[in-house]
């Protein structure tokens, strides 16, 4: 049985080219040949025919960091320094079930393919000692429909909840486990995430290098994010703490760091040497007041690049737009020069970059890679005037635009809908979940400068 599939836009964005008159052709999951609408449906005369006039198709967008469980928590903590946000984290967090993992995976999932973004790196650590926790987020991916890249924490920092944390032997062993029982589902993959230089011992680190080695992964660890990890670093190894992974031994090619908003110079350049990446989150450095990474040494150093949303409680966004948006501004408004990064810098960031920092063919409408795609409606006004539709899309892309989306080769969001999910039942099952969480809160403290609402 032939399940072939030809989609036929208006216009078709490939490798940064808006192609008129072109289609996408696919098989069960993956892009088989992007090209002029008449040769494909030629090539593939048994092929449906899937008309969609009017519309942009795109690749998918990556959110290369996110943490599903943190989006309960929007509201919640906002406004405050970053130990105060964390304490309600961790007040909060450890509480919940494999019910209120899916529940809550479930609903930032949703936010996120609503924004057009089709894979997710979950960086997830509620893992009470095993993998059931995981699964149910996992589970969430699969309902829902969206490519999920489960990060699996690995943490052994005593200041964490218990919930949290394992020894170095038992984090191996459940991200085996975990590896062992997803095998061969094509839109869920596992890549090991030692939570970060303050959050992971240095054998723990090594771990995560170790296991990612063996599977032929990235993985990502969190570094730098605010200026007290390097000051501990310093203090206890006299070194930043990209220097001190790499006298570790595990500054390597699969290394993807997350913020790096606090690093020296000669740490980015030799994460440019290795051939490692970052995942800029510029949404969640501003909202939490961690600062700016200084984007333009990165890629001046040769570091991939890639963008994260970070939470629903860090950003507290979960579109990909947003972020690419924000990560050109940015970087303009510090440089003074409005031509310091430009719209398809940070589009790549957001799309065709995805593939170094999942280890998967995404992010891109061509031939082998997975049939993640995104239709914008042309007739929205943030797209007009039409005189350079990359740039629309990046700076002026209002969410409405964006109407369907196809994971795999299927659609998952239909007219602005998401097919599998009712969004009704989802925002009730989020507010029964949450509903006495804000009559629990701890005390403000003196500091807090909500305490006086
Ligand atoms: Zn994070």
């Amino acid at each position: 049985m032939s399940m072939k599939m030809i989609l036929v836009p208006e216009i078709v964005l490939t490798d940064l080219v808006p192609r008129r008159a072109w289609a996408i052709a696919i098989d069960g999951g993956k892009i088989i040949a992007v090209g002029p609408r008449e040769s494909l449906i030629q090539e593939y005369p048994d092929a449906e025919i899937r008309e969609e006039p009017g519309m942009l198709a795109l690749p998918g967008t990556i959110n290369a960091h996110s943490h599903s469980f943190q989006s309960l928590m929007r509201g919640l903590s906002d406004d405050q320094p970053f130990t105060n946000w964390r304490r309600i984290l961790y007040q909060f967090m450890p509480q919940l079930d494999e019910e209120g993992v899916y529940t809550a995976a479930l609903f930032a999932f949703a936010e996120m393919l609503r924004g057009g973004i089709t894979t997710v790196c979950d960086f997830f650590y509620l893992h009470h000692g095993g993998i059931a926790h995981d699964l149910a987020a996992i589970q969430a991916a699969r309902d829902i429909g969206i490519r999920l890249v489960f990060a699996r924490t690995m943490m052994d920092w005593s200041v964490a909840p218990s919930a949290f944390r394992e020894t170095v032997d038992q984090a191996v062993a459940n991200s085996q486990a975990l590896a062992a029982k997803i095998q061969g589902d094509p839109c869920v993959t596992v890549l090991p995430a030692p939570h970060s230089p303050h959050g992971a011992s240095g054998a723990m680190i090594r771990a995560g290098a170790r296991l990612a080695a063996e599977w032929g992964t990235p993985w990502h660890i969190h570094v730098a994010e605010a200026p007290y990890e390097g000051e501990e670093t310093r203090r206890r190894y006299g070194c930043g703490p990209l220097a001190w992974i790499a006298s570790l031994g595990a500054l390597d090619e699969r290394i993807r760091i997350v913020h790096g908003v606090w690093l020296e110079d000669q740490e980015i350049a030799a994460l440019g040497q290795v051939g490692g990446g970052l995942i800029h989150c510029p949404g969640s450095n501003l909202f939490l007041g961690d600062g700016i990474a200084p984007l333009r040494k990165y890629l001046q150093a040769g570091v991939t690049v890639t963008l994260g949303c970070d939470s629903g409680a860090a950003n507290n966004r979960l579109c990909l737009f947003d972020e690419m948006r924000l990560a050109a501004t940015l970087q303009k408004g510090l440089a003074n020069d409005g031509g310091a990064l430009t719209a398809a810098d940070v589009f790549q960031m957001g799309t065709a970059n995805g593939e170094h920092v999942t280890g998967l063919r995404v992010g891109r409408l061509a031939p082998g890679y997975f049939a993640d795609i995104v239709l914008v409606n042309l007739h929205d006004l943030s797209l007009h005037p039409s005189h350079n539709l990359l740039r629309n899309l990046v700076y002026s892309l209002n969410h409405r635009a964006i109407t369907t989306v196809y994971v795999h080769g299927k659609v998952v969001m239909r007219d602005g809908q998401l097919v599998q999910v009712n969004e009704r039942d989802l925002a009730s099952r989020v507010a029964a979940l949450t509903t006495s969480w804000e009559a629990s809160l701890p005390p403000p403290s003196p500091d807090d400068p909500n305490s006086t609402s």
